[in-house]
């Protein structure tokens, strides 16, 4: 098959169209014929190399699949079936596995993380991993959906339990998962604010937000109060880190919520811990999400509900240009590699 691979860390220019080869069919696991890959920013932080990860080289990134099946591993759907992935990897046998907590599995992982991933023709992966997609729903959005909706789901319904009617702020709303929490939030009735760079506003805005502050100036913590009358959000949506951490605390309102799963901007981060206590806070960390909550949020992508904004589409050859536009941080949606 072909593939884009690197076999050293560095710059965009370490990918590399070629031939790789084929995934070995296997029981328990499909193999399918890849049409569309998504790009995260792990797939940056792949190629330039993880402190605490080590991968191995040459490797495939790409986690948010979508294809179709070219063979079942003997699981239910049949060879033909159009699918998107389940971005997360499990063991099936540990403890939190057992209990359906399987992003806490003892040897949990994603796809194209330390497994060949999406910017390649085919993949191999657990039969369980695999999603039949209706046929109304086009391959391209459906690899824009899984990892950034699974990611806002756990952080928003699972770890922050969101109620109806409460005040939910979602910092960098023009990101993935800060797109994908917007909607979900809406969805389930909350009262919604964001902030985002000044140019991506108006567009954040769009996807229901009520008011879009700008992150990197002014005081957005005061602002959400001052339209809350004084109280602040339940829910604080956090992955920028360092930069905004000080304010996004400040942004809470007695009993809230404060739910993180990245620090792009840094991850030193101090609280005052008479504000913790006092004011009765929760700081939440999150880290992908569950099998059983993506199965949940299909549904809603599958009804038009949901729908994840498309940037720009890349043939998979020009992987490095998708990346370097996705470094630049011109995007608004997801930048699509199709195959
Ligand atoms: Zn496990």
């Amino acid at each position: 098959m072909k593939a884009v691979r690197f076999h050293e860390h560095g710059g965009p220019e370490v990918l590399r169209y070629e031939d790789a080869p084929d995934p070995a069919p296997a029981t328990g696991r499909a193999v399918v014929r890849i049409r569309a890959c998504a790009l995260n920013h792990l797939d940056l932080w792949e190629r330039r190399g993880l402190d605490r990860v080590r991968l191995p080289l040459p490797h495939i990134s790409g986690a948010d699949i979508a294809g179709e099946i070219v063979d079942s591993g003997g699981g239910p759907l049949p060879a033909g079936t159009r699918v998107m992935l389940q971005p997360g990897l499990r063991c099936g046998r540990c403890r939190a596995c057992a209990e359906g907590r399987d992003n806490q599995c003892v040897e949990y992982d994603v796809l194209g993380l330390r497994s060949d991933g999406g910017y390649a023709e085919l993949v191999s992966v657990p039969v369980e991993n695999l999603i039949a997609l209706p046929d109304h729903i086009d391959v391209v959005a459906a690899a824009a959906f899984p990892l950034t909706f699974l990611t806002a789901w756990h952080m928003l319904i699972t770890r922050a339990a969101l109620r109806a009617g409460e005040v939910v702020l979602v910092l960098a709303g023009a990101s993935g998962v800060g797109q994908a929490a917007i909607q979900l939030a809406r969805h389930f009735d909350a009262r919604v604010f964001a902030t985002s760079a000044p140019a991506k506003a108006e567009r954040t805005r769009a996807l229901g937000a009520e008011h879009v502050f700008d992150h990197y100036s002014g005081d957005y913590a005061k602002e959400v109060k001052r339209l809350t009358d004084g109280r602040g959000a339940d829910i604080v949506v956090e992955h920028v880190g360092e930069v905004t951490w000080d304010r996004s605390v400040r942004a809470l309102a007695t009993g809230g919520r404060l739910v993180t799963c990245g620090a792009t901007t840094g991850h030193e981060a101090r609280i005052d811990l008479r504000h913790l206590f006092a004011r009765q806070l929760s700081l939440l960390g999150s880290y992908m999400g569950r099998f059983a909550e993506l199965r949940e949020a299909a549904p809603l992508f599958f009804s038009g509900q949901l729908h994840p904004r498309i940037d720009t589409t890349f043939p998979l050859r020009e992987a490095a240009a998708a990346q370097r536009r996705l470094e630049d941080k011109e995007q608004f949606g997801k930048i699509v590699l199709t195959v």
